[in-house]
């Protein structure tokens, strides 16, 4: 019994404390700031080499919801965009993932959007089926580790559930592909009311990559309220947590 003990204690404290303020590595590329002063040129040759479409080449506005995080445009343009350490870029509206030149403020939810039902039902208690509609494992993997002695999202009563029937909503990962979509539907079917859908990475949220392959198939995406979308690619735990939080209005 002592040696179990002893080892327990030589592990040390494993859990992160502070969901909100964990420091992550100078390498973690959280939300972007454009410089207000990015030149049309700048707007224009980033916009060109972004693969997935993210920046506006007018207005030179960033869309989280397209960005794989590459951080080519940082490179071409050092001085104008950069990408900072905050992991706390969910939203609750497609638009509130755009960051415009000049935004320097954190990203928040948009508290009167969100439904009261949703607060004042899952608050202490969030189940969640995921599906992989699509997905490469990335995303799944990092929701796998939101559930983990690291993250340990369980703290707040939030956890992945076997069964549809068991869970309050579901969390899509991958682009939607058309060979998932009737298993999609079926899974939120058998969801009971009231319920949630959260969008969980690039792929899940805008098709990414793969918006215009003829495999996908995003009916469902644009049939349905979504309450919350957590960019990434993949998504960060600590990005899907804290989103779940500002959602749920946990402090
Ligand atoms: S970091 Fe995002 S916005 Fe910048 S080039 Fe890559 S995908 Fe585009």
């Amino acid at each position: 019994m002592l040696k179990g003990i002893k080892v327990i204690k030589s592990h040390g404290i494993q859990y992160v404390k502070n969901l909100r303020t964990q420091p992550v590595s100078p390498l973690f590329r959280g939300r972007p700031v454009i410089e207000r002063d990015i030149s049309k040129d700048d707007i224009r040759k980033v916009s060109a080499l972004c693969p997935s479409g993210a920046i506006d080449p007018e207005s030179g506005s960033i869309d989280l919801g397209r960005c794989v995080f590459c951080r080519e445009c940082s490179f071409a343009c050092p001085g104008k965009i950069r990408f900072t350490n905050d992991f706390r870029i969910s939203a609750n509206t497609r638009n509130g993932l755009i960051i415009h030149p000049g935004d320097e403020n954190p990203l928040r939810l948009k508290e009167e959007l969100i439904r009261k039902e949703v607060r004042k039902i899952f608050k202490r208690s969030l189940k969640l089926r995921q599906v992989s509609a699509g997905g490469d494992n990335s995303c799944e993997m990092e929701l796998n580790a939101s559930g983990n002695v690291n993250f340990d999202m369980g703290r707040y009563g939030i956890e992945f559930v076997a069964s549809p029937r068991h869970a309050d909503g579901i969390v899509i990962t991958g682009p939607v592909t058309e060979n998932m979509s009737e298993a999609l539907q079926i899974t939120w079917d058998a969801v009971p009311e009231p319920k949630i859908i959260i969008l969980a990475g690039t792929d899940a949220i805008s098709g990414g990559m793969f918006e215009d392959s003829p495999a996908v198939k995003r009916s469902f995406i644009d049939e349905y309220h979504i309450d919350l979308y957590v960019p990434g690619n993949p998504c960060h735990p600590l990005t899907f947590i804290n989103g779940i939080m500002d959602l749920l209005g946990l402090k």
